[in-house]
Parts: structure tokens; C-alpha cells; sequence
């Protein structure tokens, strides 16, 4: 039985989903290029349905949204649910200008501009409150003095999402406000690092007297807090059922956005695939733990699909931080399981030993997911905190003027 038509599906569900499917029989076409049907489908209003229709969206409820969503994966299409998984538009879209909106709002959403996120900073990594990154008003726009670390994308990026200190006497959580920040002017000077896979996606930024619009605001002025708390959410969940793509990207099976940076973890069959190939699918360690990874995955599935849910209904969700930590312990368990079925020709790396490279890329890639977007460690204290009700970590700082709070090493604060 086909469960995503299910009888009992409410009228106005089944109603866009019947507009959904007519729509695709007259306007899908596989051979389209990419970005010509990302463009049909923003503009018809498909990409985020549960918008509201001045900015893309069809206005229709988040749960209808996903029978429109389900239209789309049954004939393959792909360009849907950006109004669940687009961090930056989702961020824009809640917290922006309509000025902005109007400048950005569809560039987001065919994925046109590259962003990048300028959250950390030498001192403020899973404390993100102590950021010391500094902006003062002049005008009509902000000035901006300071150091972000560990930013993916940003050589690319055309705009950050970035979190800076406006003010100095409010607690640490209380003085912080997020913009829409232009990359590419005089005074933002991004520094590559090198990465243990060999990679250098991401970065350093200095940023030196920038320049940023108030109108670039996303939020109140000193509630930049509260804005970060939805984008993060946005990108835990992401996060939770993707993985960055990475350098197997030509193979990758699955791969419905080709404008998006993330892809879905390759499928638990090519490791039985490559198992079998390998003469290694008679091993019961090998079986158990193929066997194990699929009902991983499984069970994360059906957690992100929970945590969706809640999602679309508008609240900031910790199930994101199960899913996130999930797929971390996932994507460790997976890479290490690739290196064992290769055996001691596991440890080779370059372009004679494809298949090695590949294995150890997996296992030294997984990092990204347990570290970037918030530790496992802090996805723990948010789960224990939020979900099962454990008593808070002490925070002797919380209620302190910043400008008071001792400041990691190295950073000075003039003003
Ligand atoms: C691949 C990658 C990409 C990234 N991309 C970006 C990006 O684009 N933009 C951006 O702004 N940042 C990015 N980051 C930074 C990332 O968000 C931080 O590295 C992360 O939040 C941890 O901060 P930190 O490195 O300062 O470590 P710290 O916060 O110093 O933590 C060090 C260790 O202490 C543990 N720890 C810290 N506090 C606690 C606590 N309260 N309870 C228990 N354990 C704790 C941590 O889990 C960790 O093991 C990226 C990181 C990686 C690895």
C-alpha cells in the first residue's frame, strides 16, 4: 500500500497534492538542466510552499507542504522543501527586512549566492556567546572589527550569515545581533587552512573596518541570540540527515539539489556492494556491522522525519540535536567500517589506491559532522538539558556585563 496517499489524508492535503502532481505532469521534464527547473519550480511557488506567496511560497500549512514534497520525489523532480532545509532563506525569511527579502530572498533559493557562516571565532567555538567580533553603528550601516575562524565557504561566499557584539554592558547572551554580511569588500580577508583530508574548505576571516546596512539586520538590535538559535537550528537539522558533500561528489547516487553543498550519506548497499566485491560478505563481523549501520540510518531517518515535523510547526526543536548526533556517530561507524573491509590496504592513500583514499577521506570527513554546527558533546548537554530535563551546566558568567567577563587569551577589546 502506498502510505504517502494514505485515504485518510485530510481534503486540503490531498487537494495540493492533486494541484502538486498536475502541475509536474505539465511541467516536469529530466532532460530540463538544472537550474532552468530550479527556476520553474521557485517561481511556481513549489520550492517552499508553506511560505507565504509574496516571497515563493503557495501559503499552504508546513504538514500540506510535504504531500507537495512527496509529488515531487514519486517523478523524481527535485528543487522541493527548501522551506525546511535552506538555512540562509529560512533565516531571511523569519528574521529579515523586506528590503533584503526582496534583494535576496529568490538568489537564495536557486542557490545563486554562495554564504558562508561567521559564527566562530578564536574564543568562541561552542560558547558562541563570548563572540568578541565588534559592531558599532555609523549612520545608516555598521562598522565591523574582528576575527571569525573555522568558516567554510568563505572564499566563495558573496555573504555570511555573522554574529557580532553590539553591546558590551549587556550579559554575554543579551549583546549580540546578527546581519546579512557582504563578503567581497575591502577589509574582509579570508586565509585558508588546511584540513586533515587534505581539503582547505575552510577558512580564517579578518574583517577590518567592514561595512554592513542596517537594513542587512536580521532581528532586533542585541537579539541576535535568538536569531542564531533558529539558524542553528535550521543547520542541525540539515546536518542530521545529510552529509557535506565531499570529494566522492561524481559518485554520489544521491544528489536530487545539484546547487546545494549537502548530499545524502551514500547508501548503505554500495558499502554491501563493495563488501561483496571484496570477498567479505561471508564475515559475520562484516555482516553484523552492515547490518548495524543500516538500522543506524533507519532509525535516524525516522528521527529527522520527527524532528521535521516539529519543525513545521514552528518550534525550535532538540530533536535536531539527536538526529545531528546521530548522524555523526553514523558517518564514524561507516568510514571506519569502509577502512576495515579494505584491510591493511586501508591505510594507502593517493591516486593509485582510489578506494583507499576514499575510505580514509570517510573516516577523517566524519569530523565535520561531530565538530562543525555544535560538538557532539554540546549536542549531549542541549539533549540531557532539553529532552531529558537534567539540571542546567553551572554558567558562572551568564548575568555578568561582558565587558566585565574574563576574555580567552589574546583578544583585546578597545572599546
Ligand atoms: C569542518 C568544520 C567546519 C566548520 N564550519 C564552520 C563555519 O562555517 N562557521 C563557523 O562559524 N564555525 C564553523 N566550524 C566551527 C565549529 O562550529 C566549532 O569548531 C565548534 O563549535 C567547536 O568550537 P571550538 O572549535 O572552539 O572548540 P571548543 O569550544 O574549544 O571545544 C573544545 C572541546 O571541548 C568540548 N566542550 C566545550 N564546551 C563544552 C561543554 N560545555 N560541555 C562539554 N564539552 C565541551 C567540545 O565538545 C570540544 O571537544 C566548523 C568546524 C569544523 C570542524
Amino acid at each position: 500500500m502506498d502510505t504517502e496517499t494514505s485515504t485518510h489524508e485530510p481534503a486540503d492535503h490531498a487537494a495540493i497534492r492533486a494541484e502538486a502532481a498536475a502541475w509536474l505532469a505539465q511541467h516536469w521534464n529530466p532532460a530540463l538542466d538544472s537550474r532552468t527547473w530550479l527556476a520553474t519550480v521557485v517561481d511556481a511557488g513549489w520550492s517552499a510552499p508553506s511560505w507565504p506567496v509574496e516571497w515563493f511560497g503557495k501559503g499552504i500549512t508546513p504538514d500540506a507542504a510535504r504531500a507537495v514534497d512527496d509529488e515531487f520525489k514519486k517523478v523524481g523532480a527535485g528543487g522541493y522543501g527548501q522551506d525546511v532545509t535552506n538555512l540562509w532563506a529560512n533565516t531571511v525569511l523569519a528574521f529579515g527586512q523586506d528590503e533584503l527579502k526582496r534583494e535576496v530572498m529568490r538568489p537564495l533559493l536557486l542557490g545563486e549566492l554562495d554564504m558562508c557562516l561567521l559564527y566562530s571565532e578564536p574564543g568562541a567555538g561552542s560558547d558562541l556567546a563570548s563572540v568578541q567580533t565588534r559592531a558599532e553603528r555609523d549612520g545608516d550601516e555598521w562598522i565591523v572589527n574582528g576575527q571569525k575562524v573555522w568558516t567554510s565557504g568563505g572564499r566563495q561566499a558573496a555573504y555570511a550569515l555573522l554574529i557580532a557584539r553590539t553591546d558590551l554592558d549587556q550579559p554575554k547572551h543579551r549583546g549580540i545581533t546578527f546581519f546579512f554580511f557582504p563578503m567581497k569588500q575591502a577589509g574582509v580577508e579570508v586565509r585558508p587552512i588546511r584540513q586533515a583530508t587534505g581539503d582547505s574548505r575552510f577558512n580564517e576571516v579578518f574583517i577590518t573596518d567592514a561595512r554592513v546596512p542596517d537594513a542587512n539586520r536580521l532581528g532586533e538590535l542585541n537579539a541576535g541570540w535568538w536569531v542564531l538559535q533558529t539558524a542553528l537550528m535550521y543547520e542541525r537539522a540539515v546536518m542530521g540527515v545529510t552529509q557535506r558533500r565531499d570529494r566522492d561528489k561524481e559518485k554520489a547516487k544521491i544528489n536530487r539539489d545539484p546547487t546545494s553543498e549537502w548530499s545524502a550519506p551514500v547508501p548503505d548497499l554500495e558499502l554491501v556492494e563493495f563488501a561483496r566485491a571484496r570477498g567479505r560478505t561471508g564475515d559475520p563481523i562484516v555482516r553484523q556491522d552492515l547490518a548495524r549501520l543500516h538500522c543506524m540510518r533507519m532509525v535516524n531517518e525516522w528521527n529527522g522525519r520527527r524532528a521535521k515535523a516539529l519543525m513545521e510547526q514552528g518550534s525550535s526543536t532538540p530533536l535536531a540535536s539527536l538526529g545531528k548526533l546521530a548522524m555523526s556517530g553514523i558517518l564514524h561507524f561507516a568510514g571506519r567500517l569502509q577502512v576495515n573491509l579494505l584491510g591493511p590496504e586501508g591505510a594507502l592513500w593517493g591516486p593509485d589506491w582510489p578506494d583507499s583514499a576514499d575510505a580514509s577521506y570517510a573516516l577523517h570527513n566524519a569530523f565535520f559532522t561531530s565538530i562543525g554546527g555544535g560538538t557532539d558533546q554540546i549536542q549531549r548537554n542541549i539533549i540531557g538539558e532539553r529532552i531529558l530535563g537534567l539540571p542546567k551546566e553551572p554558567e558562572v558568567d551568564k548575568h555578568v556585563p561582558f565587558r566585565e567577563v574574563k576574555k580567552s587569551p589574546g583578544r583585546t577589546l578597545t572599546r
